[in-house]
């Protein structure tokens, strides 16, 4: 099972990709993570990628292909996984295409999570991150049981430096230009799910699952 969750900065894809992946046993897979590890490491790609991360733009195409194909074909992803951050530009989805054709695979399903952008900010600006593990939670509406302590392994919490105003109003500027048009292009196959993200966390997670079917595929 091959699932993308698609929608703007902020719109749970992350929060809904943890519970997913624990119910179908699917490999996870965010670009945003990877690229935040290889900003870290200080390797070649970080430091490609890091100035784009900045200032809320995209990373290049073809740099996020090439991880993202390289981690497809990994052996541990057979039985399926799920892109989260990932495509975001008709390019990286039409390049998607391709590499899952080569494998004689294809995209099962396209969930498209949507949420009002006021709440979007909201949800931004509140948002912190785990330094360990990259759990996600917000100091109003998903706080951890120790303030600023992962719940999952201990770690320490913190803010993302593109979760600051200024930025997050231009990453929903360049959702907008470059990713919406992703819900058309599935849509003529079919393929999209829309969900009202508006809502909480975990009723957003019973409707995404009985859209993908109750048990483990
Ligand atoms: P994305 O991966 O789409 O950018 P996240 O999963 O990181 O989004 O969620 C963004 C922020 O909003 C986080 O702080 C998260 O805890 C919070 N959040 C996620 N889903 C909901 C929801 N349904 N209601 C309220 N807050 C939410
Ligand atoms: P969000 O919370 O907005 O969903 P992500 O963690 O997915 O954030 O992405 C953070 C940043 O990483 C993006 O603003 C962008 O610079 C870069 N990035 C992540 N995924 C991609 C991608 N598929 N294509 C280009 N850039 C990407
Ligand atoms: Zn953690």
């Amino acid at each position: 099972m091959l699932i993308i969750l698609l929608g703007p900065p902020g719109a749970g894809k992350g929060t809904q990709a943890d519970r997913l992946v624990k119910k179908y046993n699917l490999v996870y897979i965010a670009t945003g993570d990877i690229l935040r590890a290889a900003v870290k490491s200080g390797s070649p790609l970080g430091q490609e990628a890091k100035a784009f991360m900045e200032k809320g733009q995209l990373v290049p195409d073809e740099v996020v292909v090439g991880i993202v194909s390289e981690r497809l074909t990994a052996p541990d992803c057979r039985d399926g996984a799920i892109l989260d951050g990932f495509p975001r530009t008709v390019a990286q989805a039409e390049a998607l295409d391709q590499v899952l054709g080569e494998m004689g695979r294809k995209v099962d399903r396209v969930v498209y999570i949507a949420v009002d952008e006021d709440e979007l900010i909201t949800r931004l600006t509140g948002r912190r991150v785990c330094r360990e593990c990259a759990a996600t939670y917000h100091i109003k509406f998903n706080p951890p049981r120790v303030r600023n302590v992962c719940d999952q392994c201990g770690g320490e919490l913190y803010q993302r430096e593109d979760d600051s105003l200024s930025t997050v109003q231009e990453r929903l500027l360049v959702y907008r230009e470059q990713t919406t048009p992703l819900i058309d292009h599935y849509g003529r196959e079919g393929l999209v799910s829309k969900v009202d993200g508006n809502r909480e966390i975990e009723k957003i997670f019973s409707e995404i699952s009985s859209i993908l079917g109750a048990g483990s595929p």
